[in-house]
């Protein structure tokens, strides 16, 4: 018996490496690994902490409490005294967090779920008016004390945030789905930073993973917590293959890949200014705005 042509055909492409597979997304640098530092409340003690990330070219995002710039403030402790938190001055915002995210904290630092959501508006506008006057656009937000919940999300979302973290930290690197980035939990506050330096540096991974990192800079008083910070900065800013972005910057990227349009030979990218990175076998390209790659 003979094979038919065509049968031999369908025979030898079976046997032929495959090289249709479709490019995989990565950060931009073709990076799989990104790192998020973000620090509440704007006290005076971020001037040191933004310049140990300037010092190691990694972003901050900062959430600021905009009622309370430029003061200072006492807080009633549990015991009776009271701790006095001196903030940023007004006029310094653009020199202290220049290379940095400014973010939204809640005007003057309010439990969200003990009060009317009417002043859990006026907490979130006042914010984005006061930055607005500056000329600083916030669309990401840590809540005050970390409490929120579905309605004060949606809030939030109304008035075009686009993220808002809490503090249920999670000890994985994986990134939310997009309908719970108004209620994004970290991976670790920086007090176990430590513990996830070394395991995220010797992590190898084809998914994108997020290494995300709050506290407050006023902790950092403990010398050993500032040390354990210099020393994972020092770490952090080593690091070859790690994206340090701040949390509106990879918000945006993450919603970017979302939108990507995908057909069986060809990926195009519809966003107009948010350029996304590919990795085609070990060819690192970048999809530009608007821009259709053929694989
Ligand atoms: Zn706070």
């Amino acid at each position: 018996m003979k094979f038919k042509p065509i049968l031999i055909l369908y025979l030898l492409a079976s046997c032929m490496p495959q090289n249709k597979t479709s490019p995989i997304i990565t950060y931009p640098g073709g990076f799989q690994k990104a790192l998020i530092l973000s620090y509440d409340d704007g006290t005076i003690q971020d001037v040191e902490l933004a310049s140990l990330f300037d010092e190691h070219k990694l972003i901050g995002t900062f959430n600021l409490n905009s009622g309370y710039i430029g003061t200072v403030k006492g807080w009633p402790l549990a015991n009776g005294d009271t701790v006095y938190q001196r903030y940023v001055p007004t006029d310094s915002l653009d020199v202290i967090y220049k290379n940095h995210e400014i973010a939204a904290h809640g005007q003057y630092h309010k439990d969200f779920t003990t009060v009317s959501i009417d002043e859990v508006r006026k907490e979130l506008a006042e914010d984005i008016s006061y930055f607005q006057d500056k000329n600083i656009e916030v669309k990401s937000m840590a809540y005050p004390f970390g409490k929120t919940d579905t309605i004060i999300g949606e809030l939030a979302r109304e008035l075009g945030f686009v993220n808002g973290r809490t503090i249920d930290d999670t000890h994985t690197y994986s990134i939310p789905d997009s309908d719970q980035f108004l209620f994004w939990p970290p991976t670790t506050h920086d007090s176990r930073v430590l513990e996830h330096a070394e395991k995220y540096i010797n992590l190898k991974s084809d998914d994108l993973k997020l290494l995300y990192v709050w506290g407050h800079s006023w902790e950092f008083g403990d010398s050993t917590r500032w040390n354990n910070m210099i020393k994972f900065c020092e770490t952090m800013g080593k690091a070859e293959d790690i994206w340090s972005v701040g949390h509106l910057e990879f918000t945006e990227y993450i919603l970017a890949i979302r939108d990507l349009e995908w057909k069986t030979n060809e990926v195009r990218n519809p966003s107009s200014r948010i350029s996304i990175w590919l990795k085609h076998g070990n060819q690192i390209m970048m999809l530009k705005p608007g821009q259709t790659r053929e694989f």
